[in-house]
């Protein structure tokens, strides 16, 4: 059932004509023309597209071409303005139904809806409960129901939502059965299956796009927990008119490190005498679910509108943000998942222009986040056994997040595999991938380490007893610490047959042997050193072993860390740049005077092809990517006129 991604397929001559005229792209992207022509064919859909794919017009070109009216359920309503605002400036009437506006304004909605001049409406799956939107489902000709963040109905996926459970049911009730087309970007086959039968899909054509994310650049660092401030003030410093996201894991992290962010690159660039910089400007804004909903909603319309560049966040941030010129997501702690880091990268590069994203990791983040997941007893309606499922599940899911730091494989090809795709990362002539990575084109470096494998191996034996790697490791290194001497470790044979090798190394060589098979670590609140039965292996006169570590460059030059990725764009001299500066200008102030973030004008991208045509009639506007009729109509002529001025 599932389909193949649609590069066979013959494209819709009517859909691409209704996407070059609204959105103003000459060409789908990978699965977008086979989802759409599978909805208007009357066929539902389950389309699974990384994020950034371009999920949205798989279902905005079918509601342009369909009779009836589309339904769009979305988990979060801070998104559906945007939406609608993107929507009705590139001339598709959209409006939306929620909790903000008064029943009078939901009523002249309801009754422009039902009047058929709306041809999206975005509503909560909330809504779908309430009498009045039942009446009024019952009345109009629905002809899609499009359901956004669709893994929301899976208890099995990162965000559950009990209201995504009715949705299945309020559309077995509507007269007339529209089509149903789902997307996520959640890749297991599980969360699949659940929003195939608990919406109620019949006989969907499935289709599931690559997952790699070409533009973008993977990064992975470890780095002691002190070097990690300074090394992000420094990239920020260094990229002063890129808008990115940092991720911290808790909400007081957000706060101390968008302070000390915004005090570094104002003390750098006084030192660099920016006469022309703000004093009191403002570089990173801090967001987190414990601030009011007002200093949220500020910080978010702030980072939208390219008002200040930069967010420090937890990963309350960012489900629906629809920013699509995200220039890098740097991680300051490692996330739990691939699931969730994949989500959270993601929001880089949307646009498709070349983007980094950056993971600073070290070994104290694991353990914090193992330590996290052993206490995390929140939910109280499972028995023991079902909770003793859902650790070890997600014990699964971190080892497989821990595996992406340590690995010397290209990264790009990591989260493909992980995702169940093989092959799937395009690749240069040099067979290096197409985005770049921290690990492609680096030497590694290759060290026997069969010696101390076999200490620790031994070490795990002599100590006989429930401990830890912490342990472990200081009998290894001869330790005089108060923890340990009721082990009585002096007896031992291994005390102090590692002295001469750091705690890291060790650690780093043990955790290895975890991910060998060659030991493993109990999963349990308080994670113990086990023999498996390859354990043996090491005792063996054949036994080798060794630990392959990518060569690089000290961690905290940021300059040289960062190069910008290979992509569609380099820029060729500096009037470019400056046209382009020019053009962000004139983006900036008709965002201002229509109240809308700046990317639903023009995206960084289209801002970038149009100082490469630079168009001056409106046959050459219209051919710059990313222009429709409708906004060549409104912004042309600014456009034009700047560009004018310019030559
Ligand atoms: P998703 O919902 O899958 O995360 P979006 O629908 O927000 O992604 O699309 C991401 C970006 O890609 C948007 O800026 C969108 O306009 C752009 N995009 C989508 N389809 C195309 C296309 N066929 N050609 C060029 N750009 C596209």
């Amino acid at each position: 059932m599932t389909q193949a991604v649609d590069s066979v397929d013959p494209v819709d001559p009517h859909a691409l004509d209704a996407l070059k005229r609204y959105f103003g792209y000459d060409s789908f992207r990978p699965g977008q023309s086979g989802i759409v022509s599978a909805i208007l064919s009357g066929r539902d859909v389950l389309g699974v597209m990384p994020t950034g794919a371009g999920k949205s017009i798989c279902y905005q070109i079918p509601a342009a071409m369909l009779p009836g009216v589309t339904i769009v359920i979305s988990p979060l309503i801070s998104l559906m303005r945007d939406q609608v605002d993107a929507l009705n400036d590139v001339g598709l009437p959209a409006a939306f139904i929620n909790t903000t506006q008064t029943p009078d304004e939901q009523d002249t909605v309801l009754a422009q809806t039902a009047s058929g001049r709306i041809k999206l409406l975005y509503i909560a799956p909330e809504r779908l409960e309430t009498e009045r939107f039942r009446n009024f489902a019952n009345r109009v000709r629905i002809s899609l129901v499009a359901v956004d963040e669709a893994h929301c109905v899976s208890q099995w996926g990162q965000d559950f939502r009990s209201s995504y459970l009715g949705i299945g049911e309020f559309i077995a009730h509507l007269p007339n059965r529209p089509t149903v087309a789902a997307f996520t970007a959640t890749a297991t086959e599980r969360v699949r299956r659940d929003i195939v039968s608990i919406l109620g899909l019949a006989d969907p054509a499935i289709t599931v796009t690559g997952f790699d994310r070409p533009n973008l650049y993977f990064d992975v660092i470890n780095m002691p927990r002190r070097d990690k401030a300074s090394w992000v003030a420094s990239y920020i410093a260094a990229h002063p008119d890129e808008s990115g996201i940092v991720y911290c894991a808790t909400r007081k992290e957000t706060e101390a490190l968008a302070e000390s962010i915004n005090i570094a690159v104002r003390e750098r660039r006084a030192a660099a005498g920016g006469g022309n910089v703000v004093p009191d400007g403002t570089v990173a804004v801090a967001y987190h679910g414990g601030m009011s909903a007002e200093t949220r909603e500020k910080a978010q319309r702030d980072f939208v509108t390219d008002r200040v560049p930069v967010v420090v966040a937890t990963n309350a941030f960012g489900m629906g943000i629809d920013k699509s010129n995200v220039r890098f997501v740097i991680h300051h702690n490692m996330p739990e998942s691939i699931e969730a880091y994949y989500q959270e990268a993601g929001r880089a590069g949307r646009d498709g222009e070349p983007s980094r994203c950056t993971l600073l990791w070290n070994e104290s983040d694991i353990v914090t986040r193992r330590r996290l997941l052993d206490m995390d007893y929140d939910n109280d309606r499972l028995t023991q056994q079902e909770q003793d499922a859902v650790r070890a599940s997600k014990h699964r899911l971190l080892n497989a997040m821990v595996g992406y730091c340590r690995t010397t494989d290209c990264l790009h090809e990591y989260m493909t595999r992980y995702f169940g795709e093989d092959g799937g990362v395009s690749r240069g002539d040099n067979g290096m991938c197409a985005g770049g990575c921290a690990n492609c084109g680096q030497s590694i470096e290759t060290t026997d380490v069969t010696d101390t494998a076999r200490a620790i191996s031994r070490c795990v034996h002599d100590v006989g007893a429930s401990v830890g790697i912490g342990k472990i490791v200081k009998v290894l290194r001869g330790s005089k610490a108060q923890d340990i001497a009721s082990l009585n470790p002096e007896r031992m044979p291994t005390y102090g047959m590692l002295r001469d090798q750091s705690e890291a190394h060790i650690r780093d060589v043990l955790n290895q042997m975890v991910t060998d098979d060659l030991l493993e670590i109990t999963e349990g609140r308080l994670p113990i050193v086990r023999f498996t039965h390859d354990s043996l292996k090491t005792a063996s006169p054949d036994f080798h072993y060794e630990m392959k570590t990518i060569k690089r460059g000290r961690p905290s030059r940021v300059e040289g860390v960062s190069p910008r990725p290979l992509g569609s764009y380099t820029p060729e001299n500096d009037g470019d740049e400056a046209l382009f500066q020019k053009l962000r200008g004139v983006r900036f102030a008709i965002a201002q005077e229509n109240k809308v973030p700046p990317y639903i004008v023009f995206s960084d991208k289209t801002l970038r092809d149009m100082t490469r045509v630079k168009p001056v009639d409106d046959e050459m506007f219209l051919s710059v990517n990313g222009v429709g009729a409708s906004k060549l109509a409104k912004y042309g002529e600014r456009f034009m006129q700047a560009i004018r001025e310019f030559a």
